[in-house]
């Protein structure tokens, strides 16, 4: 079980709060890949990299390029999950990866317990 404080900046407040920690799953072996902060409803079309809570390396401190970026990719299978890509829209410039629809499954994480 791993403690975490989720984020609280602009870029959770542009999305209406309700900040959730997900796991998100490999659909072909069931893995988890990531946890990852939501912020706010709607379907997980991207993952920003400052929000992965764990594993930590995809946290991208150092990577300031998306051509430096991995794939979001199964450690157990190698499946395909998540294709690098930059948002920049809304004033915002976030490194994060376009999900792969069909890749994975989400659901609330049972690996952390969100602290305040
Ligand atoms: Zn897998």
């Amino acid at each position: 079980m791993i403690r975490v404080k989720l984020k609280r900046d602009r870029f959770s407040a542009r999305r209406g709060g309700g900040s959730k920690a997900l796991d998100v799953f490999c659909n072909k072996c069931n893995n988890v890949v990531i946890i990852y902060q939501k912020d706010g409803p709607g379907p997980l079309l991207r993952c920003y990299a400052d929000r992965i809570i764990y594993p930590k390396h995809y946290l991208s401190e150092g990577i300031s390029y998306v051509k430096e970026m991995p794939k979001l990719v199964c450690n157990d299978c190698n499946a395909v999950i998540g294709i690098p890509t930059r948002y920049k829209e809304h004033g915002e410039d976030r490194l994060a990866f376009n999900m792969i629809k069909a890749a994975f499954k989400k659901k609330v994480s049972k690996q952390v317990r969100v602290i305040n």
